[in-house]
């Protein structure tokens, strides 16, 4: 009998995750191939929503998804376990062993093989090698970290409720993280304001730190100006062209010499592939260890290898980290590998379909960025509709990736719960 085409799918987030449960639902169902997905954890979140997860602001129990689950119904295979390195000979990929979280051994570093692989492990935040970062600050990458940052958060708060004074927080980044960071850790005060112990909440103080000239540098010049307002109305400091030279357990010391002091420093602030991809066999990288790809997502150096979303880079024409690129490209494979697999088809360029950009500051406020060109001639909008407009990217994400009756459910059950439960994290 013969051995069916494998196709390895690594890192299960907004592209994998997508490209997984699409040719599951083709290749897989129809038995025309064997898809496997590998995640470094058993679960997925959206991870546009990891501030509000840092915030405390979103309940994340019920915001993840479960690989083993979503792959039972939709015809793929999971496996839990983080790539190490590559062996393009023998195409396999290495994975390393697999601990409890007693950090007891659970299954030894294994192989798996491939036929196609395609990588998509996202990126993290960049910190250019600034002295004391990796030391003293804390990143929100991923949903551990987020969780981490929340329970510092938490106890930070309480230290101050019982009587230590204010309590000073430090972004570095002014792009989408760490600007919407900033406003949804205000928000968490006010809801938090409503649960505790009798006080007046002490006063938060929030230094957002950005290298540039403005905050939000992606969105059109009016959006920043207008963000920047927001947020200094509510109370955070905003300090653009403050180039960050190093960080100590006491807060930042900025490139003028001055320092700003803060309990929380938080690193929001450039984009880098994970250092993984380094072991990559030879895989040609960018600066910021992207794998670089031809326009149809396939290595420059390995037409079995493709890459996509914030892990790739195209070099003549690169495109923003952003989850919309990561989606569109998840959903140019999924069309594309049959044909190439089966009609021996060359792929086609991936051509990014720009539909514009949301910010959204907790409940305060939130812009959207029309592409110029559409129905709707370029331009921006703002308030509620930016708001309401960023909560359905997300939902829009749960019913692409659970089908349009789960999807509904799951935001029934998301609104019950929100009857039920705080609307702020309290433990
Ligand atoms: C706080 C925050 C807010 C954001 N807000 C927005 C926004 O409003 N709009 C927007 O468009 N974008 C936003 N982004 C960016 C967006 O989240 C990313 O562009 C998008 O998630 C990229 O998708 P991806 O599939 O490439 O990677 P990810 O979604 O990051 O998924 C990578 C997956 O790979 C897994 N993985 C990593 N390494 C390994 C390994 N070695 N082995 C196995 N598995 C591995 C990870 O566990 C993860 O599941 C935001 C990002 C952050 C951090």
């Amino acid at each position: 009998m013969s051995r069916k085409f494998e196709i390895l799918i690594v890192g299960g987030g907004v592209a994998g995750l997508a490209l997984a449960t699409r040719l599951g639902n083709t290749m897989g169902r129809q038995g025309k191939a064997r898809i496997t997905l590998i995640d470094k954890s058993f679960s997925h979140v959206w991870k546009p929503m990891l501030h509000c997860f840092a915030a405390g602001t979103a309940q994340n129990e019920n915001d993840r998804i479960s690989f083993m689950a979503q792959a039972r119904r939709h015809h793929f295979e999971f496996w839990p376990g983080e790539v190490i390195s590559l062996d393009r000979e023998k195409k396999e990929t290495v994975l390393g062993p697999l601990y409890g979280a007693d950090g007891s051994l659970v299954l030894e570093g294994r192989t798996v093989k491939y036929d196609a692989l395609i990588l998509s492990i996202g990126s993290c935040a960049n910190d250019f090698g600034t002295p004391g970062v990796s030391e003293h600050c804390l990143f929100i990458d991923n949903l551990v970290e987020a969780n981490g940052f929340n329970e510092k958060f938490r106890m930070e708060l309480l230290r101050s409720y019982a009587g230590d004074g204010a309590l000073d927080i430090a972004i570095v980044g002014g792009g989408a993280t760490g600007t919407q960071l900033a406003a949804e850790l205000h928000k968490a005060l006010e809801l938090a304001g409503l649960h505790s112990f009798s006080q007046t909440p002490p006063v938060l103080n929030i230094t957002l730190l950005e290298a540039g000239p403005r905050i939000l540098p992606a969105f059109p010049e009016e959006v920043s100006q207008a963000a920047r307002q927001e947020l200094e109305r509510i109370g955070v400091r905003v300090l653009t062209s403050a180039m960050v030279s190093g960080a100590d357990s006491h807060g930042f010391t900025l490139k003028d010499g001055s320092h700003i002091p803060a309990t929380l420093r938080v690193w929001a602030a450039g984009v880098k592939a994970p250092e993984v991809t380094k072991g990559f066999g030879d895989l040609s990288l960018s600066r910021s260890g992207q794998i670089l790809v031809k326009p149809t997502l396939q290595s420059v150096d390995d037409p079995a290898i493709f890459a996509m979303g914030d892990c790739s880079y195209i070099a003549d024409d690169p495109l923003p980290p952003t989850a919309q690129v990561a989606r569109q490209q998840a959903h140019h494979l999924a069309r594309q590998l049959p044909a190439w697999l089966y009609d021996k088809r060359e792929i086609s360029p991936c051509v990014f379909n720009n539909k514009g950009a949301i910010v959204a500051l907790g409940n305060y406020n939130g812009w959207g960025t029309l592409p110029g060109g559409t129905v709707f001639g370029g331009g921006v909008f703002k308030g509620l509709s930016a708001r309401l407009g960023h909560l359905a990217l997300y939902r829009q994400h749960q019913v692409e990736l659970y089908g349009v009756s789960r999807g509904l459910i799951s935001c029934f059950s998301d609104w019950v719960s929100s009857l039920v439960n705080p609307s702020i994290r309290l433990h």
